[in-house]
């Protein structure tokens, strides 16, 4: 591998770049991190990637040596410029240049997917931290026909995302994670593996997405839309959070449910396996 720190210096100086960062910009330049985002990957030639983010395009001169396809969708036109100089010999290469949070994921994976030689396609990226977790949500409820997500993010964030439901970093996106993938966590990662440093410690965790759900629920809507409201006032008992958001029409039902359920009637949101909550739904949709 080329050493990267000496690679991000020459680009940046080349083009005039300066981390920008209202978008989130910190250029990944640790060799090591880079190897294993991209082997825990597993990436083959029969696998398209689409890197979110790419910068200066550190990760996906690596994602180009493996994958079949490498699309990358990066918002800043300055990097767009870079990345084209960059890669302008490879021929599985792509750039868009827009918001991933205004992409329609869905028809570019399946426009790609027609193409015979494309078996899979994984997400990969050292995401910018600012939205985080709308791109996670976004990942997961358009369910994109994909096979994992690897993906560098704050390590607070991450604790959250590779908890199992009812653990001490519970949090409501744990149970959507939880729900639509297997995860685990890669490596952390320290605040001198960017330029320039962010002010928390990144971590490297990869969501493989389950091939069948947890839990049986007929409407899992319903069931975030409960999460979402018990989280929502988490210092609150469960019984409070429900009652107060209206998800249980009184105290007096909320207190019936929670018994039929043989949950305590002062247990907190957190403490919730994603069964008791696909309960509540159940029993509330009736
Ligand atoms: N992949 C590069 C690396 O590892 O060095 C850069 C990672 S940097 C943490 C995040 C990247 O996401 C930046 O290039 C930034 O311009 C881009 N970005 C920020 N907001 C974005 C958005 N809404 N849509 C697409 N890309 C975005």
């Amino acid at each position: 591998m080329e050493n990267i720190l000496e690679t991000t210096k020459s680009i940046m100086k080349k083009y005039n770049i300066r981390a920008n960062k209202n978008l989130g910009q910190n250029f990944l330049i640790n060799e090591d991190v880079v190897k294993s985002i991209v082997e825990s990957s597993q990436i083959t030639t029969e696998d398209m990637i689409i890197e979110i983010g790419p910068g200066l395009g550190t990760l996906t001169n690596e994602l180009l040596k493996k994958a079949g396809k490498v699309i990358c969708v990066e918002i800043d036109n300055k990097m767009i410029r870079i990345l084209k100089d960059r890669f302008s010999e490879y021929t599985n290469f792509e750039i868009i240049n827009e918001d991933i949070l205004k992409i329609d994921l869905n028809s570019i994976i399946n426009k790609n997917k027609d193409d015979k030689k494309i078996k899979r396609v994984k997400i990969v990226a050292n995401l910018p931290y600012y939205i985080t977790t709308p791109i996670i949500m976004k990942l997961l409820e358009e369910k994109l026909d994909i096979e994992s997500i690897t993906v560098m993010i704050q390590k607070e964030v991450a604790d959250r995302l590779i908890e199992v439901p009812g653990g001490k970093n519970t949090g409501a996106i744990t149970y959507t994670v939880y729900y639509y993938c297997e995860s685990e966590k890669i490596m952390e990662v320290t605040n001198n593996s960017f330029i320039p440093e962010p002010d928390v410690t990144s971590e490297v965790i990869k969501m493989n997405l389950r091939k069948e759900a947890p839990v049986e629920i007929k409407n899992p809507k319903v069931m975030f839309m409960i999460i979402k409201s018990a989280f929502m006032q988490r210092r609150k008992t469960l019984l409070n959070a429900l009652t107060n958001s209206r998800v249980f029409l009184n105290k007096q039902e909320g207190i019936e449910v929670l018994k039929k359920l043989n949950l305590d009637e002062n247990i907190r949101a957190e403490e919730l396996s994603i069964n008791d909550f696909a309960k509540i739904a159940e029993i509330i949709c009736k």
